[in-house]
C-alpha cells in the first residue's frame, strides 16, 4: 500500500498541477492524503505575518481547493499549521506500516528550497517514506533547468528575456513560444487515504474564526477579491478569453492607474496577479489564451504585451533564484547601496495608512488596504515616493509593508520590482524619473482626472472637493475648502513634506549615493 501525501504549496488548484496528476494516476500510488501546512508565522497577526486580505484571500482558495478536491475526485484537503517537519513527522507516526510517498511541486524561493532539502535527508531515515517532486509549474520556465545550463547569464530586459525564451522553449508551428500545455484537471478512482489524525486537522471553519481572532473588528469588511480556483477561471474568462481586442491591444504602460471608470475597485488590467501568485491560476493557463487572441489578428508585442508581463514575471524567478541576498539592501549585487535615512515612524505610517496629504499617494495605499490590490502604475508612484522621490526611506520598509498586504504578494517579484523602483538596480529606471505625487491628466501615471472618482472614492474626506483641487487639496483657498466640507490640516492632513523640495535634495542625494 503507497499513500501519496500530496502537498499543496504554491498550486492552489487542479488544473495543470503535476503533483496531483502523477498521484491520480501512477500504479503505486492506493491512496491519497491532501494537505496544506500553514507556516505558524504567517498566522502571527498585524505587525508580522500575512495581512487580513492576504490570509482571508488565502483560506477562500482553500476552502474552494477543498470543495472541487471533493467533486471532482472524491478527495478531502486536510490542513495544517506548524512547523512543516513537525506536521509530516505527526502524518508519518500516524500512518505507520503504511508506505508513504510525499509528492509535492519544486520551488524556487531560497526559504522553500532549504525546507526541500531537509526533507529529502529526512527522508533518508526509513524505506517506508520517499519523496517525489515535480518541476514548478508556477512559471513558464523550468527555473532549475535555464539556471543550471552553461549558457545562463543573469537577465537585465526584456532581450535577455526574449534569448533565454528562444534557448529553452521551441517556437511552436504558430509562431509562439511553445510552453508546453496546462495539464487538464485529473480523473481519478483513487481512495482518500482515511487516517485519523484528529486533534492535528485544522478544519477551514477554525481558520476562518482564528483570522477573526487576529484581526478583530473586520468581520464586515467585503473582499473584492475572492480567492480560489474558480473565481480564478472565471476571472481569466471574463477578463482575457472573452475579450479579444483588449489582449490584442493591450499595452501595459496605457493602462489607466486609477481603475475602472464605472468601479474605482475594478482593475484597468487583468486582475489576476492574486490568482497567478496564489496558483489558483497556471501561467500556463493565462499565456495559452492570450495566444488563442493573437492568433486572430495582429496584436502587440513584449515588453508592453500581456505576453511580455508575465515574461518580466519569469525574469524576477530567473534573477531571484541566482542572485544572494535578493531580499536584501546589503551584500545583492542587484542593489546600490544607499544611505537611506533612519525608520522614521511618522512617514511610513503616514504612507501606509494613506495619511501623507497627498490624494492620488493615499488613494492608493487605503485601496491596497482594503483591497489587497493596486495598479501597477500606482505602485510605481507610492515606492518612488517613498524611497528617492519624496520620503528617502529605505525600499525594504515599503516591500514589508507590500508584502504583508498585497493579495499577489510574491517574493521575487516583489523583491524585483522594488528594488527597480527604488533605483538601486541595474534593470532599474534612471533613477532622476521621479513621479509626481499630485498626477496630471499628463502623467505617465494615466490618472482619470476629470471627474476623479478613483480619489474622492478612497479619499471620502475630498468628496466634495473640486476635480481641479482635489491633487493638491492644500492649495485649494480656505473658501473652496469650506465648501467642500474640509479642511485641509484638519479634515485631511497637510503635505507630509514639500514635494519639490524633498525632490530636489533627494535628487542630489542620490546621484551622490552612485559616484561614490
Ligand atoms: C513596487 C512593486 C511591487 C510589486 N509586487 C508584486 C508582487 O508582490 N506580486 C506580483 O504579482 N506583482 C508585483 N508587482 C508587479 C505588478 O504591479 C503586478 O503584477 C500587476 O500590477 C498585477 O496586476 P494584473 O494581474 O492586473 O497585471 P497584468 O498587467 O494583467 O499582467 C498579467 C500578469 O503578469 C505578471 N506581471 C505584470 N507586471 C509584472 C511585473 N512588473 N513584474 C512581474 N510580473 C508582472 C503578473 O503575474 C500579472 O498578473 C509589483 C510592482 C511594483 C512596482
Amino acid at each position: 500500500m503507497t499513500v501519496a501525501v500530496l502537498w499543496f504549496r504554491k498550486s492552489l488548484r487542479l488544473h495543470d498541477n503535476g503533483a496531483l496528476t502523477w498521484a491520480c494516476s501512477s500504479d503505486e500510488v492506493d491512496s491519497i492524503l491532501p494537505i496544506f501546512i500553514f507556516d505558524e508565522e504567517e498566522l502571527r497577526g498585524e505587525g508580522g505575518g500575512l495581512g487580513f486580505n492576504r490570509l482571508n484571500f488565502i483560506s477562500q482558495s482553500l476552502r474552494d481547493l477543498d470543495n472541487r478536491l471533493s467533486d471532482n475526485l472524491g478527495l478531502r484537503l486536510r490542513i495544517f499549521s506548524g512547523n512543516y517537519l513537525e506536521v509530516l513527522g505527526n502524518i508519518r507516526q500516524h500512518l505507520e506500516g503504511e508506505k508513504i510517498c510525499l509528492a509535492y511541486e519544486y520551488c524556487s524561493e531560497p526559504r522553500l528550497r532549504n525546507s526541500e532539502v531537509t526533507l529529502e535527508d529526512w527522508s533518508r531515515i526509513s524505506d517506508d517514506f520517499r519523496t517525489k517532486s515535480f518541476p514548478a509549474r508556477h512559471t513558464l520556465l523550468d527555473i532549475e533547468e535555464v539556471v543550471g545550463s552553461k549558457e545562463f547569464k543573469k537577465p537585465k530586459s526584456m532581450k535577455d528575456m526574449e534569448i533565454i525564451f528562444r534557448r529553452h522553449l521551441d517556437v511552436n508551428s504558430l509562431g509562439f513560444y511553445d510552453v508546453g500545455d496546462p495539464l487538464p484537471v485529473p480523473n481519478s478512482s483513487k481512495s482518500m487515504n482515511t487516517v485519523n489524525l484528529s486533534g492535528s486537522v485544522m478544519e477551514i471553519s477554525d481558520l476562518e474564526s482564528s483570522i477573526m481572532r487576529i484581526y478583530p473588528g473586520r468581520e464586515d469588511d467585503v473582499q473584492y477579491f475572492t480567492g480560489g480556483e474558480t473565481e480564478a477561471l472565471e476571472r481569466l474568462r471574463e477578463k482575457v478569453t472573452d475579450r479579444v481586442q483588449f489582449v490584442n491591444d493591450f499595452r501595459k504602460p496605457k493602462t489607466v492607474s486609477t481603475n475602472s471608470k464605472d468601479d474605482p475597485r475594478e482593475p484597468s488590467t487583468t486582475g489576476l496577479s492574486p490568482y497567478l501568485s496564489s496558483g489558483c491560476l497556471s501561467a500556463r493557463m493565462l499565456w495559452r489564451e492570450c495566444e488563442k487572441s493573437y492568433l486572430t489578428g495582429s496584436h502587440t508585442k513584449p515588453p508592453e504585451s500581456l505576453h511580455g508581463q508575465m515574461m518580466f514575471r519569469e525574469m524576477f524567478y530567473l534573477l531571484s533564484r541566482t542572485v544572494e541576498n535578493w531580499d536584501s539592501d546589503v551584500g545583492n549585487e542587484s542593489c546600490i547601496e544607499v544611505e537611506w535615512d533612519e525608520f522614521d515612524r511618522e512617514k511610513i505610517t503616514a504612507w501606509e495608512t494613506g495619511n501623507t496629504g497627498y490624494p492620488y499617494i493615499d488613494a492608493m495605499m487605503r485601496q491596497l488596504d482594503k483591497t489587497g490590490w493596486m495598479h501597477h502604475l500606482g505602485r510605481h508612484a507610492v515606492s518612488c515616493f517613498l524611497t528617492r522621490g519624496q520620503l528617502w526611506q529605505n525600499w525594504t520598509h515599503g516591500r514589508d509593508v507590500f508584502e504583508r498586504k498585497l493579495l499577489d504578494s510574491d517574493w521575487a517579484l516583489n523583491n524585483g520590482n522594488w528594488l527597480w523602483l527604488a533605483g538601486v538596480a541595474p534593470f532599474s529606471m534612471p533613477y532622476y524619473r521621479i513621479y509626481n505625487p499630485c498626477p496630471d491628466s499628463k502623467s505617465s501615471l494615466n490618472v482619470e482626472t476629470v471627474n476623479a472618482d478613483f480619489i474622492r472614492y478612497w479619499v471620502p474626506e475630498l468628496r466634495s472637493f473640486p476635480s481641479k483641487y482635489i491633487f493638491e487639496p492644500h492649495l485649494a483657498p480656505a473658501s473652496v475648502q469650506r465648501t467642500s466640507n474640509c479642511i485641509i490640516g484638519e479634515d485631511y492632513p497637510l503635505p507630509i513634506v514639500d514635494r519639490k523640495l524633498s525632490r530636489k535634495e533627494n535628487l542630489i542625494r542620490f546621484k551622490s549615493s552612485i559616484q561614490t
